[in-house]
């Protein structure tokens, strides 16, 4: 009997198994439809500046480009359901590019007359950096939309600098040579040496929401992210707190000297038109003040 039901709950598994091989294999065939006839879409989230008066008119400097499928069937998908996906069957190089190319365009969208220029920063996984020519790709992107190279920010997760630092490291000193900024992503979740950090040419540390989710009312964590945030400052790095979602982390992180906050506080990830009404109510905001 026991081997009986040992046989029946084999087969009961190896069913699940087989449909969830196939629910991959169509959500891969879909992908790649989606990428052939443009269901993928950016949203924006902005990174404001910290610092006196943040709360009354929170300044813009730039946006985060994120993906979303627009799924017919699923809806609006958010990679969390795709981008695994992507990652292991490789389209994660071609749905980069398109990501690359269309947040550079959007970023020269955003640009207005007589105002800063905004920064534009892209996820980009370590598949990208490995496949050959992501230099020209790069270049490339930045010509055919004319952004300058300042503007562009390239995030990268601690795990998949570490995964390729070998050649990463030398990418990343090219990507820089020309101008464009390189940030560590999901930055202290990667349970890695530090050293990397002084081998790596990087601009912007982020902070991991994790442990800005800690900042107020535990001490541990609030000395945590005070340590991450001093040390930042020490190597001359940007720091960008992520995932901010109330007043008391924001004021927080202004006083322990974060360089920029980015989360639903102040907006989440959101179509072009609404990150460029975003910047025009600053700038009214200024106007007006
Ligand atoms: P990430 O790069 O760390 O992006 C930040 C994520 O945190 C975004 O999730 C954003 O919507 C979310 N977030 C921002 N503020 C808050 C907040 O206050 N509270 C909470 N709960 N969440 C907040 P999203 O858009 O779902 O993206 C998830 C991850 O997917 C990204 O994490 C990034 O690793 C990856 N991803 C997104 N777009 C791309 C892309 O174009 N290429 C690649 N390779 N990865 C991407
Ligand atoms: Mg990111
Ligand atoms: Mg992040
Ligand atoms: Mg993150």
């Amino acid at each position: 009997l026991a081997k009986d039901g040992g046989k029946h709950s084999t087969a009961v598994y190896e069913a699940s198994l087989h449909s969830a091989a196939l629910e991959r294999l169509q959500l891969r065939a879909d992908l790649q439809r989606a990428l052939d006839v443009g269901e993928l879409v950016l949203h924006f989230q902005p990174t404001i500046t910290l610092g006196p008066g943040e709360d009354t008119a929170p300044t813009v400097h730039g946006f985060e480009a994120l993906v979303r499928w627009q799924h017919p069937e699923r809806g609006l998908l958010a990679p969390y359901h795709f981008i695994p996906l992507a990652e292991d069957s490789g389209l994660i190089v071609p749905l980069g590019t398109w990501v690359l190319q269309e947040a550079c365009r959007a970023a020269v969208a955003l640009q207005q007359p007589g105002r800063p220029h905004v920064a534009m920063s892209v996820n980009v996984a370590v598949a990208q950096l490995a496949a050959p020519g992501f230099v020209e790709l790069v270049q490339a992107a930045l010509a055919d939309s004319g952004l300058a190279p300042q503007q562009l920010v390239l995030e990268i997760t601690e795990t998949a600098v570490l995964a390729g630092a070998d050649v990463v490291a030398p990418l990343l000193a090219q990507l820089r040579a020309m101008g464009i900024r390189i940030a560590i992503d999901d930055f202290g979740t990667g349970y890695s040496s530090l050293s990397y950090l002084r081998d790596l040419p990087v601009d912007i540390l982020k902070v991991d929401k994790s442990f800005v989710d800690h900042v107020v009312g535990d001490e541990q964590g609030a000395s945590l992210a005070e340590a991450i945030i001093a040390m930042g400052q020490s190597l001359h790095l940007t720091t960008v707190a992520e995932g901010v979602e109330d007043r008391d982390q924001a004021d927080w992180l202004t006083s322990a000297g974060a360089t920029y906050g980015q989360g639903y506080l102040w907006s989440r990830p959101v179509p072009l038109v609404q990150a460029a009404a975003l910047l025009s109510a600053r700038a009214e905001a200024v106007r007006t003040s």
